[in-house]
């Protein structure tokens, strides 16, 4: 006789039947336990000889309810197939401490699979279930929650949104001498619509400023918008696919508002991918009009000649890593490296790289878990020895999230590196002097009056 279920592990099984896709379906039924997807999981390097860090081993924990419950072969021959299913809420909190704490979703393994087999699909449709019963790491719950109900998953506020943005302005009309120059916020019909991550706001305003002074320096006709400029998304970290989709619509809804020609999505690999590729899925709405991500609007002034680049001006030894979402996701591999040799002197690879990378281990909003901080510290001893054999003092990512990732695992093993993004290279490197001539010319008052104030 079966065991009675607790409410929230039959709700599990019942969600389970409507989230199973063609995609997830394909993945749970194709794998054949060749074990070839094995070594290329930082988890299992970290802890070898440890068969539970396996992507196979931790996929079977959510194959096995597939298989009892919504599949001909567990119903015929279960034990052959190894189906299972969960009963208590204990046996949920298991699942929950593989789904979240030994899996960054960061699909190296999927890449590495001969059959096709996507875990971090699956995964993240397990995480979307337990989220779904209240099952889940603390901090998943309060980011998800913030971007819910204030709209960003910092929870920052929109006047200290506009201060900050404000606070750039002053300091970029001081950095290119030009009083007049602006960070247009809700500007109708503009070229590009700019959205950013809330990080970018909270901790490293600088971000904004940088990409201010490209912008101004192309003369671009741009604007941010005051709301839905988060284009970060913690649906595609808990799972949940209506989050996700209000997410995603709101960054929509607000460039088709202001009649936005083209939204460009600041550095974030999560960000990028949810804006760009899943988002219009999740929110079930049609795209008309164009994105991509900054990287290739910072290329592609310097192609076009719309601003000026001196690489001499960022000396030292620089790496790159590739962020998982951008590089094995999106493909987003060759336009860095392009932009990279651009504005640097010395620019060394790291191996292995572009979709064989691996992660910095902050992946999947494992940052937001700290109760899993020791195992992915341990985990992140792979991405340390890749950073040490580069040799360099800077690793440069295209992701906030592996600005965080990475800066605790170089703080945690002692490498003595730094870490920035491409924006902030770009608009170091820029040569302003003509600009800042021309605007002289056109403002000689505040000149002489900068001028006397320095006397
Ligand atoms: S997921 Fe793919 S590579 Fe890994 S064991 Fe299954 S079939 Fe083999
Ligand atoms: S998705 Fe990444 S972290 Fe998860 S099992 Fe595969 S390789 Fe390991």
């Amino acid at each position: 006789m079966s065991q009675k279920k607790s409410y929230k592990a039959q709700k599990v099984i019942d969600r389970m039947g409507q989230k199973l896709t063609r995609q997830i379906v394909g993945s749970l039924a194709a794998c054949v336990h060749c074990g070839q997807c094995t070594d290329s999981c930082h988890y299992v390097l970290a802890n070898p000889g440890d068969p539970t860090f396996a992507p196979a081993y931790k996929a079977d924990r959510i194959r096995k309810l597939f298989k009892k419950h919504y599949d001909w072969t567990g119903k015929i021959f279960p034990k052959w197939v190894n189906a299972g299913t969960v009963n208590t809420d204990e046996d949920l909190e298991e699942l929950k401490d593989i789904v979240f704490g030994k899996c960054t979703n960061c699909r190296r393994c999927t890449v590495n699979c001969p059959m096709g087999v996507d875990l971090a699909t699956f995964n993240r449709m397990a995480r979307g279930l337990l989220c779904h019963v209240g099952i889940m790491p603390e901090g998943v719950e309060y980011v998800a929650k913030e971007q819910w109900e204030i709209g960003n998953q910092m929870g920052v506020l929109k006047e200290d949104y506009i201060d900050t943005i404000e606070w750039q302005e002053e300091e970029l009309q001081e950095e290119m001498e030009d009083p007049t120059a602006k960070i247009p916020i809700d500007k109708n019909d503009s070229d590009v619509v700019y959205v950013i991550n809330p990080r970018e706001i909270k901790h490293d305003p600088r971000s904004v400023l940088d990409a201010a002074k490209i912008f101004y320096a192309a003369g671009e006709d741009y604007t941010m918008p005051s709301e839905g400029w988060d284009m970060t998304n913690f649906g595609l970290f808990n799972g949940d696919d209506e989050l996700g989709g209000a997410v995603a619509g709101r960054v929509y809804d607000k460039v088709e508002e202001l009649n936005g020609k083209k939204l460009v999505i600041s550095e974030c690999g999560h960000g990028y991918r949810s804006t760009r590729c899943e988002g219009p899925n999740w929110a079930k709405k049609d795209i008309d009009f164009d994105s991509e991500s900054s990287v290739i609007t910072m290329l592609k002034y310097i192609k076009e000649g719309k601003i000026k680049v001196d690489k001499t001006k960022n000396p030292g030894s620089y790496t790159f890593h590739d962020s998982c979402n951008n590089a094995r996701s999106c493909g987003l591999t060759e336009e860095p490296r392009e932009l990279l040799r651009l504005v640097v002197e010395d620019f060394r690879e790291m191996y292995p790289n572009r979709a064989e990378n691996f992660c910095c281990t902050g992946g999947g909003g494992a940052m937001s878990m700290p109760e899993y901080r020791v195992s992915r510290l341990k985990s992140a001893k792979v991405k340390a020895d890749q950073l040490t054999a580069t040799g360099t003092k800077t690793v440069v990512t295209s992701c906030h999230n592996c600005v965080d990732g990475l800066s605790d695992l170089i703080g945690h093993y002692k490498l003595g590196m730094d870490v920035t993004q491409l924006v902030n290279l770009v608009a170091n490197a820029l040569v302003v002097d003509d600009i800042i001539e021309e605007n002289r010319k056109n403002h000689p008052q505040e000149e002489e009056a900068t001028t006397s104030a320095v006397q």
